[in-house]
């Protein structure tokens, strides 16, 4: 966090040094990230990301939306517009923040954007699966994604019962826990490792936390042998 010294923003250890949280899906011919938050261009760098094919949004918030107009790299590289999948809600944000993009008269080098309207039912990108989960960030719906063998849901702090069941028979679920003291639109940790249970997922992994939580290896020493704090360049393969 800007302008903190304590223990979790001052530590040595790389695991907790985290940007927003965002995931990159990649299949043999097809590659996706999950959000494009501040840090976007940053994380594209640290871990060169050469191509992107789409852009699948959680919500509209802007730790999750605001590094968009970045994808232009891919534009230029990949000399065509870049998809880019959000709800109805999500949408209405991007037209909004990044209007220049959807201009009639476009200034040259602005990100070529193509909008996909998704909702709560399945769709392919490339040959990559997506199934929505809706969620709720206290009272906004927020789209977690399941992609076959693992789902990412980030900020969260409820879901329903029918949703429940689009996570049940993921091999990996990967959830939001913000700290441990009680938040109005985030999972606390007990609150998230309670849901890992709940939904019987073998393997969960937890992101989106504050400095507030402390320090990484002392969380991951209290969680139980299934569940790990996600970190920064963590790699999952699961083909
Ligand atoms: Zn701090
Ligand atoms: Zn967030």
């Amino acid at each position: 966090m800007i302008g903190c010294d304590c223990e979790v923003c001052t530590s040595a250890d790389k695991k907790d040094n985290r940007l927003r949280s965002s995931i990159l899906v990649e299949s043999p011919t097809t590659t996706l990230v999950v959000d494009t938050g501040p840090d976007f261009r940053y994380q594209m760098l640290r871990q060169q990301v050469k191509k992107l094919d789409a852009v699948i949004f959680t919500h509209p918030h802007r730790d999750h939306m605001a590094g968009l107009d970045d994808v232009r790299a891919y534009n230029f590289f990949q000399k065509r517009h870049i998809d880019i999948y959000a709800d109805s809600l999500t949408e209405e944000a991007i037209r909004r923040d990044f209007y220049y993009a959807f201009a009639d008269t476009k200034y040259p080098g602005i990100p070529e954007l193509n909008l996909i309207t998704i909702s709560d039912q399945p769709f392919m990108v490339g040959d990559i699966p997506v199934t929505p989960v809706k969620v709720w960030h206290l009272k906004m719906p927020v789209l977690g994604f399941r992609f076959g063998k693992i789902t990412y849901i980030t900020d969260a702090n409820r879901i329903e019962e029918s949703e429940k069941a689009k996570i049940r028979g993921s091999e990996v679920l990967v959830l939001n826990a913000l700290r441990k003291q009680h938040h109005i639109s985030h999972f606390t940790l007990g609150e998230a490792v309670d849901m890992v249970q709940e939904l019987q997922v073998p393997l969960g992994y937890f992101t989106h936390m504050s400095h507030q939580l402390g320090l990484h290896a002392d969380i991951e020493a209290e969680l139980p042998d299934n569940i790990h704090l996600a970190w920064d360049g963590l790699i999952l393969h699961l083909a």
